[in-house]
């Protein structure tokens, strides 16, 4: 059931985790969308990029269209990037280099724990309230450089693992994989509080 009170908050589904995601965000009270096609990201108050393959991602935007569209919503409104959606809005990407949205002035390196730590599981003190949280990190990126913009609310081993720059959260874990809530509530504290 539609809220009219509630945000409509898109997960971008053209790859990846995005039915766990959509599924957080209506157990917290969102009006929560799989987001397929461009014209959808019209009637969106926010977005949620899924973790998956940003290569793979950025085969399906350039294909579809998508990637125009997508780079002027991530501009103006509040987005929610999940590993590689992290590594999608990211400015500056290397191992290898690919293109991104650079909504986000950060640098990452792709797979940057090497293949031992392909995944790992890590429960550390955040800034959020609630102790320690549990984070599911799965070839996971590096976040090796912020601007003063970006505000860091978790760390893994000294590098940023969950970020925030205004109305952009990021985070090189999966927390749609846990069931804590927190990180999905964060993101919508953030849009409710962002000018439509
Ligand atoms: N390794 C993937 C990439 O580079 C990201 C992995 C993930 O999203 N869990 O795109």
């Amino acid at each position: 059931m539609v809220n009219p009170h509630s945000p409509s908050v898109g997960v971008l589904a053209l790859q990846g985790a995005f039915e766990v995601h959509a599924r957080r965000l209506a157990d917290l009270g969102a009006n929560s969308t799989l987001v397929r096609k461009p014209s959808q990201l019209a009637e969106l108050d926010a977005l949620v990029i899924p973790g998956g393959e940003s290569t793979t991602f950025l085969k399906h935007l350039e294909r579809s269209g998508f990637y125009d569209v997508l780079q002027h919503f991530v501009q103006n409104k509040p987005v929610f990037g999940t590993c590689a959606g992290c590594i999608l809005l990211a400015r500056e990407v290397s191992n290898p280099p690919q293109p991104s949205l650079g909504a986000l002035d950060i640098a990452v390196e792709r797979n940057a724990y090497g293949r031992q730590n392909e995944s790992t599981i890590l429960t550390t003190e955040t800034s959020l309230p609630g102790g320690p949280l549990e984070m599911v990190f799965i070839r996971a990126p590096r976040i090796t450089r912020i601007s003063s913009q970006v505000e860091v609310l978790a760390r893994r081993d000294g590098s940023p693992v969950l970020i925030r720059q205004g109305r952009i959260l990021a985070s090189t874990f999966h927390p749609e994989l846990t069931d804590d809530p927190r990180v999905h509530q964060l993101f919508l504290n953030i849009v409710q509080s962002s000018p439509g």
